[in-house]
């Protein structure tokens, strides 16, 4: 049977697990490694994914796409500044949202999302040997509504069936969590890429309750890289009086280069970031060369601001669960960017403990996911477990004055439902708007508005007559249904949304059946790459056959000859499927010919020699080439 699986969709790199036998285990991809980076390219027709897409990131510099997730379900308002760093281009999309430019058109991050996605359930579905439909999906706990609506969204245009979206830092404690036994109370601190999430847990007796969480969704290992560039770029600028991050293909080996020195930075005291031939000099033509030293000491005051930002988070989450720091039995380091000594640090002089470094960062996320995604599909090797998890921000609808009146707290147990009742401002007051806010500022405007609802056909009323019952359904993916209902007359059918920029359902839709097109598409294109590839190594077998034929029928080996060439030609000019289709056949046939004229005039095996052997050898070769592709 299908098994369910879970998915870590990171802001670099993603993981995806299964439980068997009652384990968490990450299912390792079709390149072999057990993460994928989170990085999609368009290259000509063809689409690349993973490995494959980071590989030749400097060489497509615009038309490759990473960290999509720092805009997913964003405003275009919330992310211009960060939209101005990339290499590609991000611009603004309808209602506000966010697009990303491709040769390919204008994507919205979902379907950039849904690609790796697909490409992680793809590769899972061939290592298990099923077709994986059911995952589960994780998010940074401080992922606001919007932003777990659109990386639904993103797998449901993958196909997927979503069975639940869960918190990063909650997953990695079920991962961490599933062999302990006793109460323990566990603050996860999850750094990635992107993103930043603290998370406190009681966990015992199989439950996991959270107790409070906090974060930021602005903030990763990302950053500090963005902080090296920008000092290398200025470095390179005074010294040549040219800004590298004018150049997207110079931008994106510096990106490369930055992370790969802040990495060398958490084992190494002192790294060289050497990048040849960066550039051109505009007006000399001649080559630019960047070559610097960064040291540990330095780098910690390139980022000392950035980590200095997780102290808020970590604060605000012990008061929230009314903890004192000495309370806190674990502190468990989740996502590579835990990995830089300073953030080590930070986390031991603020909590007065050193981590416990026995979960791997990187897999921590996927494995509790597995887990979850093994509970929700009914698997009994789990074990019984029961995961209580919270909201991260306060909801709340703004009310007279513009003041935001909380519905459902931050750091409530989801899932959770509230009912208030509003009324009207002014006489006959005929509908009321209603906006739907999430975040914890008193003023609405402070906040984000998730959408605007309204109701409308309320019968003339004296002012604070008409009861409006608004309810607050939030569902344990931290997905919010709003309802509101005008109590003398039962309506309640005129409520809208408007102004909201997550993709509305025939966006979705529309998306899904072109993800399906171009899964098909993608399909037949692999297939006729395929067909060629196969054309072309039957006519090296060919050329190898005719080297080695000296006594076989001159005009067979002219026809073999011309057949080869022929088929050289429709592979180098891309014919379409039937040319190469029959010129596999005609060379099929002819070097099989040809092959039986050789083995008549060889003499027949003898032993002695290794030159025999090596000569069986080749013929092995050329028999298993000799096969029809496919
Ligand atoms: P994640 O989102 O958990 O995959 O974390 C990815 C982030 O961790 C990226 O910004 C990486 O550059 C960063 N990272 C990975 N390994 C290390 C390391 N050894 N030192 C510092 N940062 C790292």
């Amino acid at each position: 049977m299908a098994k369910a699986v879970g998915i870590d969709l990171g802001t670099t790199n993603s993981v995806i697990a299964v439980v068997e036998g009652g384990k968490p285990d990450v299912i390792v991809n079709s390149e072999g490694t057990r993460t994928t980076p989170s990085v999609v390219a368009f290259k000509g027709a063809e689409r690349l994914v993973g490995n494959i897409a980071k590989r030749q990131a400097a060489m497509n510099a615009t038309n490759t796409f990473f960290e999509v997730k720092r805009f997913i379900g964003r405003r275009w308002d919330e992310v211009r500044e960060e939209a101005g760093r990339a290499p590609f281009k991000v611009v603004e999309g309808p209602n506000g949202g966010i697009r990303i430019e491709t040769t390919d058109g204008l994507k919205a991050p979902e379907e950039i999302s849904a690609m790796v996605l697909r490409k992680m359930v793809d590769d899972a579905s061939a290592k298990l040997g099923y077709t994986v439909t059911d995952v589960v999906i994780t998010v940074p706990a401080y992922f606001d509504n919007t932003q777990r609506e659109a990386t639904a969204a993103a797998g449901k245009i993958a196909g997927l069936n979503v069975l639940r979206i869960i918190n990063e830092p909650t997953a990695a404690a079920l991962s961490y969590g599933l062999d302990r036994k006793g109460n323990e109370t566990i603050l996860v601190f999850d750094l990635g890429g992107g993103t930043f999430d603290v998370t406190i847990l009681e966990i015992g007796d199989g439950v996991f309750e959270v107790k409070s969480t906090n974060g930021d969704t602005h903030l990763g290992g990302a950053d500090f890289d963005q902080r090296i560039v920008k000092w290398l770029a200025g470095e390179f600028e005074k010294e040549n009086k040219f800004d590298l991050r004018k150049d997207p293909q110079a931008l994106q080996r510096l990106i490369e280069a930055a992370e790969k020195a802040k990495i060398d930075l958490s084992s190494a005291n002192e790294t060289t970031i050497s990048l040849p031939f960066i550039t051109f000099d505009p007006e000399t033509r001649t080559p630019m060369h960047l070559e610097k030293k960064l040291t540990r000491a330095q780098f910690e005051s390139l980022v000392g601001d950035l980590i200095e930002r997780v102290r808020k988070p970590v604060l605000q989450a012990l008061e929230d669960a009314k903890l004192s720091a000495a309370k806190i039995d674990e502190v468990i380091l989740v996502g590579g960017s835990t990995r830089v000594p300073a953030v080590k640090a930070l986390v031991q002089s603020l909590l007065g403990k050193t981590p416990n470094e026995s979960v791997n960062p990187d897999e921590a996320v996927a494995l509790g996911a597995a887990v979850q995604a093994g509970i929700l599909s009914g698997d009994s090797s789990v074990g019984d477990i029961v995961l209580v998890d919270v909201t991260p921000l306060t909801l709340g609808v703004e009310v007279k004055g513009g003041v935001v009146a909380p519905m459902i707290t931050r750091n409530t147990a989801v899932p959770a439902k509230r009912t208030e009742v509003y009324t009207t401002a002014e006489n006959n007051q005929p509908g009321v708007e209603i906006n739907v806010l999430q975040g914890e500022r008193t003023m609405a405007n402070d906040n984000k508005s998730l959408g605007r609802f309204k109701l409308e056909g309320i019968p003339p009323m004296p002012a604070g007559v008409p009861q409006v019952e608004v309810t607050f359904d939030l569902d344990t993916n931290g997905i919010l249904k709003v309802s509101a209902k005008e109590k003398s007359t039962g309506k309640e059918s005129n409520i809208r949304i408007e102004n909201t920029t997550t993709l509305g359902k025939d966006e979705i839709d529309r998306m899904v059946m072109e993800a399906e097109q171009n899964a098909e598409a993608d399909k037949l294109r692999k297939e006729k790459v395929e067909k060629r590839n196969a054309l072309d190594a039957l006519r090296l077998s060919a050329e190898k056959a005719l080297s080695e034929s000296g006594s076989a029928p001159q005009d067979l080996k002219d026809k073999v000859q011309q057949l080869s060439d022929k088929a050289r030609e429709a592979v180098q000019t891309e014919a379409d499927d039937a040319t190469i289709e029959s010129a596999q056949k005609q060379l099929e046939e002819a070097l099989q010919e040809l092959m039986q004229a050789n083995a008549a005039t060889q003499p027949s095996n003898s032993s002695d020699d290794a030159s025999t052997s090596e000569a069986k050898k080749d013929d092995d070769v050329v028999d298993a080439d000799f096969k029809p592709a496919g």
